[in-house]
C-alpha cells in the first residue's frame, strides 16, 4: 500500500498592509481641564441642587445629567455663570453641541453671511 504524503499549505507573509485612505483624522478626544476644577464641579452641583437632577428641554430624568453652557465657552460663554448653565440629558446634550458646533463652523467658513 502507497503511503500518501500530507499536503502542507504555508502560509506566507506577503508583507502588504493595509492602505490608509483617510484625508484628515479625527483628533483624539479630550477633556477640557476646566470640567474637571472644584468650581466647576461646586457649581454644577449647586445648579443641580437647585433645578434638580431633570433634563431643562426635555423634561428626562434618571439619567446622567450634563451641564451645558447656553453661550458656549467656544464662543466666549461665562464660564463660571450659572445662568449660563442649562442641565441636559446626554441625548440633548449632543444634539445641542453638535448644532452649535454646526454653526460655529459656517460662521467661520462664511463670515460675510453671518455678520450683523
Ligand atoms: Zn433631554
Amino acid at each position: 500500500m502507497a503511503t500518501r504524503k500530507a499536503a502542507v499549505l504555508r502560509c506566507i507573509n506577503s508583507g502588504l498592509t493595509a492602505l490608509d485612505t483617510s484625508i484628515a483624522r479625527v483628533p483624539p478626544k479630550t477633556t477640557d481641564g476646566f470640567y474637571l476644577s472644584k468650581e466647576w464641579r461646586a457649581l454644577l452641583a449647586s445648579v443641580i441642587k437647585q433645578r434638580g437632577r431633570v433634563c431643562e428641554r426635555c423634561g428626562r430624568t434618571g439619567c446622567r445629567i450634563f451641564g451645558d453652557h447656553i453661550h458656549e465657552l467656544k464662543d466666549g460663554g461665562a464660564r463660571l455663570d450659572s445662568k449660563n448653565i442649562m442641565l441636559l440629558c446626554g441625548s440633548c446634550h449632543s444634539t445641542k453641541t453638535v448644532r452649535a458646533r454646526i454653526i460655529r463652523n459656517q460662521r467661520i467658513a462664511t463670515p460675510s453671511l453671518t455678520k450683523e
